[in-house]
């Protein structure tokens, strides 16, 4: 029986995931890496289906009243949230699946699907690195990185409801963890699968 895994990756904007996650990508088997849909602008070098499915709030609303998210949040004031559909063909396809989604996304994950799912908060050493990185990206004006300081300082209380913390001082050693971490991620199986197991276990003597 083919059965997928779910790795929730959070941790605040500026943290360096996508980073991390392509340096990985080699690393870690067949993956699918859930395309978020959002109604936040695109950022300079954003592609519409590669970042982010970018809609308006009309059409995200839409969706939400058609049932078709698996979870959806509000981040700095824009909705951000995950389609179902690919998430379970990825799953039923036996494939990892990575989420970069936020602290609230995390927890409707777990409501929903806890024991296929890993999770890691990816994070900066300090505020004040996270800050210098924020200021260095220039895609975002003041008042939008202070939203996004504002909510890292929140996020970041919810550390303890993950199960790895992955430091992101050296690019090489978080991907080396991060990569550990992926690939136990894949080994989690649901309980269905372990009680078929035993079945079969008993029945084999
Ligand atoms: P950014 O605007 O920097 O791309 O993302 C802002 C925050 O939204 C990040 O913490 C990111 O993890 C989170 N985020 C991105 N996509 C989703 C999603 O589909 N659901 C939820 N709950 N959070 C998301």
């Amino acid at each position: 029986m083919s059965q997928g895994a779910i790795l929730v990756l959070s941790g605040p904007s500026g943290a360096g995931k996508s980073t991390i996650i392509s340096a990985a990508s080699g690393q870690i088997g067949e993956y699918y890496f859930s395309i978020s849909t959002t109604t936040r602008s695109p950022r300079e070098g954003e592609v519409d289906g590669r970042d982010y499915f970018f809609v308006s709030k009309e059409s995200f609303e839409e969706d939400i009243k058609a049932g078709n998210f698996l979870e959806y949040a509000q981040v700095h004031g824009n909705y951000y949230g995950t389609s179902l559909k690919p998430v379970r063909e990825a799953l039923d396809a036996g494939k990892l699946v990575i989420f970069d989604i936020d602290v609230q996304g995390h927890r409707l994950v777990r409501a929903k699907l806890n024991d296929i799912t890993t999770s890691a908060f990816i994070t900066p050493p300090t505020l004040g690195v996270l800050k210098s990185r924020l200021h260095a990206r220039e895609t975002d004006d003041a008042s939008v990185i202070a939203k996004r300081i504002e909510n890292a300082k929140g996020e970041i209380m919810a550390l303890g409801e993950y199960d790895f913390t992955i430091i992101n001082d050296s690019v090489e050693e978080a991907t080396r963890r991060f990569v550990i971490i992926a690939n136990a991620a894949r080994l989690k199986q649901s309980h269905a699968l372990q009680e078929e197991f035993v079945k079969q276990w008993l029945a084999l003597d």
